[in-house]
This record gives C-alpha cells, structure tokens and sequence, in this order.
C-alpha cells in the first residue's frame, strides 16, 4: 500500500505554523507584511490562482493587494508599476501573475521587481543565490516539494532523484534544491532518450511535464516515492496529473495525487517567501 501524500492537510498545517510566525513578528515588529499581486488581462484561471493568494495571504494575517490591470496595458506602464510596488514600503514582496499578455515581455517584466522583493524567486539574482547555496526565496512549486517530503519523514541523500522537466519555474529549481539535499539528481527532458530506463533508475522521481498521464508504470521502480507536479485540463474539464495515478499507486512507496498533492503548497510557500521578504526589509539585509 502506497502512501498518498496529503498536501492539502500539510498546506494547512504549514499556514498555522506561517500565521503564528506573522502574528509573532508583526508583534515584534509593528510590521505587517505585505504582498502586491500584479494581473494583466482576463485569463480565468489567473483570476483564480490570484484570488487564492489573496485568500491565503490573509488567512495568516498578511497585507495583500490585487492590482487588476486591462489586457491592452502597455509593456511601459506595467514597468512603471513595478517600478512603484519596488518602492511602496507597505509591499515586502512582488508577484506578477503569468502568462502575461502576449505583447508584453515577460522576462524584461520580471526582471524588474527588485531582488528583495522577488517572492517567485524568478529574479537572476535570485536564481544564482540557489544554485550557490545562498537562498533567500525559493522557487515555490519545488519548496513546497522538499516540504511535502520533509513532512513525511522521506529522505534525499543519496537517493537517485529524476526530474522529468526542465523549465526554470519547476524543473531546474527543483533538481537544485534535490541536489542541496545530498540526492544524486538526473533531470530529463524532451530530447532524452530512453527515459524510461532513467525514470526505472529513480528512488525519488518528480515529473513536470505538463502532459496528462505521461509517467505510466513501466516507467517506476517498485517502490519508489512519486511526486506529479503536473496539472492538465482534460477534455471533460476535469483535472489530470502527468502520472497515470492509478497504474503507478500501487506500485510507488508514496505518491502526491493531482488534485491536492503538489498543488496547494505552491502558494503556501509564496506566504513563506514573503514572510522572509518582510524580515529582510526589517533587518536591512
Ligand atoms: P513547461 O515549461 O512546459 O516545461 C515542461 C518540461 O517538460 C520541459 O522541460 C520539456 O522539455 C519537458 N517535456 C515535454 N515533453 C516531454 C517528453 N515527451 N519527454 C520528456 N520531457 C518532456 O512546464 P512547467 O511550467 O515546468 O510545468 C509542468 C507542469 O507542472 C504543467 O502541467 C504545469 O501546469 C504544472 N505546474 C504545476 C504547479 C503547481 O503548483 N502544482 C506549478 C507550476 C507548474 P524541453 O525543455 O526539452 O521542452
């Protein structure tokens, strides 16, 4: 029997151990912190990941705001508001929802925010600090992984770890912070050959693939522990996963199920992120 790693119940058992953090620094420090989102145009289901950060921003007691901008917004003005948030003291941190539209570019966007305000973790300057061990944010969707695995006791050292997916929101963050943890890390991609002798290989195997069921089980050594970062919209509207979840359940150790695996931890760790944005801008580093 495999176990199903709840990340919903670890979600919220992160978010009261965040609010209670708030609580005690906002008492120390008469500082609440505070997280400016930023959405362009009317994509649905950017609306509804932003009323969730809204949601749970609030839910431990941070300072939020929704800054709604039209599709037509110009690449110039979004830079101007960026511009401001970097300066606006209520904000400790930035997050601009993506995709943004098509006529504006989104690396030149994101950029932009300041290093210490840059709760995605998106930011170069960010993304060298990891790769060289000195973390400030972490890339949320592979934080909230490492915490899923921290909270079910699951250790990484010297583990064969396989990422299937290298995409510099998921896959390369998360292979770094594998590899932080002493695991042996391959990642694959779409040029791979044979992957499913390397997937065989894996005692850890995250895939962020964004292609529904694509993990099947003859891809998994028995045993091993399965994390599905994926999150597909199928035909029928329902929610899909890259692993063909019920094929490979009976055979994993432990296994995130899509929905309420891997998903609710991406914004519980934003929260994180921000909380740490707030005690950097406090303590002037
Ligand atoms: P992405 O930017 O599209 O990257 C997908 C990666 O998969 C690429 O590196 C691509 O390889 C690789 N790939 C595609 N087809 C492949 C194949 N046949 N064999 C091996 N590798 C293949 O996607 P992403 O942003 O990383 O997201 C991945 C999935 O996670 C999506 O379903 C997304 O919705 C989901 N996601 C979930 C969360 C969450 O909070 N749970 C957060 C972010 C993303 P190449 O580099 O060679 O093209």
């Amino acid at each position: 029997m495999s176990i199903i790693i709840d990340g919903k119940a670890t979600s919220a058992a992160k978010r009261e151990e965040i609010a209670k953090e708030v609580a005690a620094f906002r008492a120390e420090t008469g500082v609440q912190p505070g997280l400016a989102v930023v959405m362009v145009g009317d994509n649905p289901a950017s609306a509804v990941y932003v009323r969730n950060k809204h949601v749970a921003c609030e839910g431990v007691g941070m300072f939020t705001e929704t800054m709604h901008l039209p599709e037509e917004t110009t690449e110039d003005a979004l830079l101007e508001l960026i511009d401001e948030l970097n300066g606006d003291a209520r904000f400790h941190g930035i997050l601009v929802q993506l995709p943004l539209p098509k006529h504006i570019n989104e690396t030149r966007v994101l950029d932009a925010i300041s290093p210490d305000k840059d709760v995605d973790a998106f930011h170069p300057y960010n993304v060298g600090a990891l790769v060289t061990g000195r973390e400030r944010f972490l890339p949320c969707t592979p934080a909230g992984i490492m915490e899923l695995l921290r909270y079910y006791d699951i250790s990484v050292a010297g583990k064969n770890c396989v990422v299937i997916g290298r995409s510099n929101i998921v896959g390369k963050p998360m292979a770094m912070l594998l590899l932080a943890k002493d695991g042996t890390v391959t990642v694959c991609h779409s040029k791979t050959k044979d992957i499913k002798d390397i997937t065989k290989k894996a005692d850890i195997l995250v895939a962020a693939v964004g292609r529904p069921r694509f993990v099947t089980a003859d891809m998994v050594k028995e045993g091993a522990v399965v994390i599905d970062v994926g999150i597909n919209r199928l035909e029928d509207g329902k929610l899909c996963g890259d692993v063909d979840f019920d094929a490979v359940s009976p055979l994993a150790s432990a296994i995130t199920p899509v929905p309420g695996g891997v998903g609710p931890m991406t914004i519980t760790m934003l929260l994180c992120n921000t909380l740490t944005a707030a005690r950097l801008a406090v303590s002037g580093r």
